[in-house]
């Protein structure tokens, strides 16, 4: 009894079990259970793929034998037999892991196919044009994929022969010419292969599924799983499906095509999809010929698109999702070949999401699943303005939405070498194919000549979110030379052009874009979110306007003003300046007094846009140096200024000598004499002398603020302590701006934070500031001024010390931005671009700490700061306003150690809407916070 089973039928398998049988595979098993017209055929599982790698690169022993007993049933089911001349029997050879990779494995189709079988197929079709042009395409593909022999030494001897008998198409050789490229391909593949073609087909069988699972460690493979992150509990090893060759080159009734159940562009409920007559499905993939609108199929195939209809229907039903499925029809008969979960741009998803739940085939939750936050930035996708007057140079295929710009290029390792060098870059080819994917990361967007709109390069951009134009048939590239025409426009490599992906238009040069708006569906779905989710959103905003936004976007509050953005605004720096200048605290005074007025009415107006909601104020962060110029700077003013004083000194005396001037040449230099009693003017009131000593009066300044690390030096809290009128101002400013709010009936929830906050002391000493400032303004106002206080956690002392923190905090909001630099000791301002993206690159990091939230490190001084505060107060509201406040995955985490709520800026509001919502569904598969916690510690510190 052997332990193990390799070999599953299509009817025998468990349709539901995708780690073993491959998506592919899974989806064959269902459609065959569910009577839908599928070839007969087996699946050899996952479990195959790995024993192979395991038993070094090895076939397991009875592997073959089990791959025989199905085959002999399939020649029983069909009445056929596999390397017959009388009645042979062909098979497709696909790979099929459990998450479905477009392309980067390999397929072998007309398997079988040898001298002997060949003859039968001629007999059977009376077509020995079919039947040879089926041969050399088998030969070609089995030797490269096979036996590694290079694709072009057979494209070579296809060219000559086009060339010798004087055609452009493969279409317009006949048999003769195809029967002779066989003799040719079969000579060429045994040199280059070192064996001849194996002609038996039992041996075709074991070196095709060699092959496939050869192809799961290919480069392409491995590329295209590190980029998309599937790691091995996601997919481990390929599958391969054996399946009855269908044919859809047997004439004119004969068809191959793709087609999802739903549009996938838009999300439109039709069948959506395109056909070639007399054609085989790689011709649709790889773009070859470029196929029709299924819609067309009503009239040239009316039978065959009712069946589909009825497929579409049945489809969705069963799998409850928009399938993309592929179809042959042979000699008028409707074959069913795969189907997987449709791919579609997250508008599309969204609008299928939305009219799924109202057919109830899916729940609300389900609906809100199937768009990942991840996808949900594709609608943050820019769009060509509208004000823009440009005419199109050509049109192609709407193939993935968005608008790109950047420079032409027209192979996908320059576009790589150029994205590295931060250029902006657009693929330009007649077609692509998968070893073009690392071209694909590189670009802004995609552009072929040649393919529909599920040729490679469509599905893969709009997998990735990319735009993509396909099918320009204007546009004639010569890739060697470096260059396009479309029409009678010149294009060379370099070139800016712009693809509108949206409307399949190419624009020459660098069109104006747009952001998005949100659709009616997409509110829909957002609303479902709030619904679902329990941890707050808000939103980091310093202006009324981006406060406004924020609400529009579906912010419940704001959880960070940085009140350091209104102090840079051109009007108030150099009252800024003032204030941090002042020799005097008189001369402070006298510039606080003057910005005063002007934070009470931001923060009125900021306030007034949150009506109803909480509204965080952060009191004053940065060091005050970024107030002023730089050291530099001030130098070089002061050296240009001296150089004014001396070229003064010396106009000085031209005026003396001008009085010696004839009077009449004197009147024709009477500017000159303006400007020389001008310069007397300024050296008598010594002007230049005044202004070269406030700036040296500055320079000095700076030199004394100037700090060697400035990010752990004198800012936030500890400028509160050493520079209090700043803070008295602000305090003042915001409970005056809420007062009078609150007199004219305006509902408002004022919060007020502390930056950088490493001990209670510095957070009680501020308190005791507020509560005096509270006094004097409620005194003056008349009326009590409700207010929340509290603390940003960004320092690794203050997650030690969060118990006591939280005896004065109100609430907690943890700077995650200033907390990941503290732990790791990386300086927010440099790591990113000096060591980090190669502790990406090697793995020594798996993301960049500072936009990922790292939840081991960072992550873990969270969890003993909310546990150690809420000990001391249970109500503590915790929120996070770093810009990890964004982040999916670190929404998510957020959620699962119980915040509040996240903050995070104001685009990015419906993405975190949408993962709170996400992790609140994904609750029940929580990670224990044990993996984080060093819970029995807790004694030892608090
Ligand atoms: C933080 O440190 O995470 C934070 C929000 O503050 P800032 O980025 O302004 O330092
Ligand atoms: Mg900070």
């Amino acid at each position: 009894m052997k332990d193990k089973k390799y070999v599953y039928s299509f009817e025998e398998a468990d349709g539901t079990d995708k780690k073993l049988l491959g998506g592919k595979g899974a989806g064959l098993a269902e459609m065959t259970r569910m009577g839908l017209p599928v070839p007969p055929g087996f699946i050899v599982t996952t479990e195959a793929c790995l024993d192979y790698y395991e038993n070094k690169k090895r076939l397991p022993k009875d592997l073959m034998e089990e791959v025989d007993e199905n085959l002999k049933k399939i020649e029983e089911k069909t009445g056929k037999k596999f390397g017959s001349a009388q009645n042979p029997l062909f098979f497709s050879v696909r790979s099929g892991a459990a998450i479905s990779m477009p392309g980067m494995m390999d397929t072998i189709l007309n398997l079988g196919l040898n001298d002997k079988t060949l003859e039968g197929l001629i007999k059977i079709t009376s077509d020995g044009r079919f039947a040879y042009d089926s041969y050399r395409r088998f030969i070609q593909l089995f030797g490269k994929i096979a036996l590694g022999v290079e694709e072009q030494e057979f494209d070579q001897i296809l060219n000559k022969t086009k060339e010798k008998v004087g055609v452009k198409e493969d279409t317009d050789l006949n048999a003769d010419h195809l029967k002779d490229i066989c003799k040719q391909y079969l000579v060429v593949l045994k040199k280059k292969a070192g064996t001849p073609f194996p002609q038996d087909p039992m041996v075709q069988l074991m070196l095709a599924i060699e092959a496939v699972f050869k192809s799961w460690m290919g480069k392409r493979a491995l590329a295209y799983r590190k980029e998309f992150n599937i790691t091995p509990e996601l997919a481990n090893g390929t599958a391969v499906n054996v399946c009855t060759m269908v044919f859809g080159n047997m004439g004119f009734d004969s068809a191959t095509g793709v087609a999802f159940t739903r549009d996938p562009g838009t999300g439109e409920n039709v069948l959506y999809g395109e056909y070639l007559v007399n054609a085989q499905g790689e011709d649709v993939v790889a773009g070859i010929r470029t196929p029709k609108p299924i819609q067309e199929m009503k009239k040239e195939m009316p039978k065959i698109y009712r069946e589909l209809e009825r497929v579409r229907k049945k489809l969705e039903e069963h799998f409850r999702e928009v399938q993309d499925f592929e179809f042959t029809v042979e000699k008028g008969n409707l074959y069913i070949l795969q189907t997987r979960n449709g791919k579609m741009n997250a508008q599309a998803i969204v609008r299928t999401s939305v009219e799924l739940v109202a057919e109830k085939l899916i729940t609300k939750e389900e609906g809100v699943l199937r768009l990942k936050p991840q996808e949900l930035e594709q609608l943050l996708h820019k769009r060509i303005d509208p004000n823009f007057k440009g005419k199109p140079i050509a049109a192609g295929l709407p193939a993935s939405p968005g608008a790109a710009s950047g420079k032409t290029v027209f192979d996908a390792d320059e576009a790589e070498r150029l994205g590295k060098l931060g250029n902006k870059v657009i693929l330009v080819r007649e077609e692509t194919k998968p070893e073009d994917i690392h071209g694909f990361f590189a670009s802004q967007g995609i552009l072929t000549s040649r393919g529909g709109k599920t040729s490679h390069a469509a599905v893969v951009a709009r997998g990735m979110g990319k735009p993509c134009v396909s099918g320009c048939e204007d546009l004639r590239i010569d890739a060697k030379g470096r260059e396009a025409t479309i029409k009678n426009t010149h294009i060379k490599e370099g070139d800016f052009i712009t693809i509108d992906g949206s409307r399949g238009e190419i624009y020459l040069g660098e069109v104006p874009t747009v952001d998005p708006e949100i659709s009616k569906e997409l509110l829909t779905l957002l609303n479902w979110a709030d619904e679902i989710r329990s941890m707050g959103v808000r939103a980091n905003a310093d202006t009324p306007e981006a406060a406004e936004k924020a609400r529009q976007l579906g912010a419940e509050g704001i959880g960070l003003c940085r009140t350091e953005r209104m102090f840079n605004a051109s009007d108030r720096l150099p009252i800024v300046r003032q204030m941090i200048l002042a020799t005097t605290r008189e001369k402070r005074q006298d510039a606080i007094e003057k910005l005063l007025p002007m934070q009470r009415s931001d923060f009125k107006e900021i306030f007034r846009a949150m009506e109803g909601l909480p509204t965080t104020i952060r009191l004053l962060d940065p060091p005050l140096h970024e107030f002023l110029p730089s050291a530099e700077e001030l130098a070089e003013e002061l050296r240009k200024l001296k150089d004014v004083e001396n070229a003064f000194s010396t106009m000085e005396n031209v005026s003396d000598a001008m009085k010696f001037l004839d009077p009449a040449f004197r009147e024709s230099l009477g500017l000159l004499d303006h400007v020389v009693t001008d310069i007397v003017e300024i050296k008598r009131e010594r002007l230049d002398r005044k202004l070269i000593r406030k700036q040296q009066d500055t320079l000095r300044k700076v030199k004394e603020m100037m700090e060697v690390n400035p990010m752990l030096g004198h800012r936030g809290v500890r400028l509160g302590i050493t520079y209090p009128e700043i803070y008295q101002m602000q305090i003042q400013a915001i409970l005056e701006a809420a007062a009078e709010l609150m007199k004219e009936g305006v509902q408002i929830q004022p919060e007020i934070m502390v930056p950088q906050v490493c001990t209670a002391q510095e957070l009680k000493w501020v308190y005791q500031l507020v509560k005096k400032v509270q006094k004097e303004v409620e005194k003056h106002y008349g009326i009590e001024i409700p207010f929340k206080f509290g603390t940003m956690i960004e320092v690794v002392r203050a997650c030690m010390r969060a118990g006591r923190l939280a005896e004065v905090a109100d609430f907690f909001s943890f700077g995650t931005n200033d907390l990941t630099q503290a732990t790791f000791s990386f300086s927010r301002e440099d790591a990113e671009n000096k060591f980090l993206p190669l502790y990406n690159q090697r793995k020594i990091l798996q993301d960049n700490p500072f936009e990922v939230l790292d939840v081991k490190g960072v992550g873990r001084l969270m969890i003993i700061a909310i546990e150690w505060g809420r000990r001391t107060k249970p109500d503590l509201k915790i929120g996070i306003c770093g810009e990890h406040g964004g982040h999916p995955e670190s929404v998510e985490f957020a959620h699962n150690i119980g915040l509040s709520y996240v903050s995070c800026s104001v685009p990015r509001l419906p993405i975190a809407r949408l993962a709170a919502a996400h992790a609140k569904l994904k609750e029940k598969e929580k990670i224990s916070l044990e993996s984080y916690d060093p819970g029995s510690t807790f004694g030892l510190f608090f």
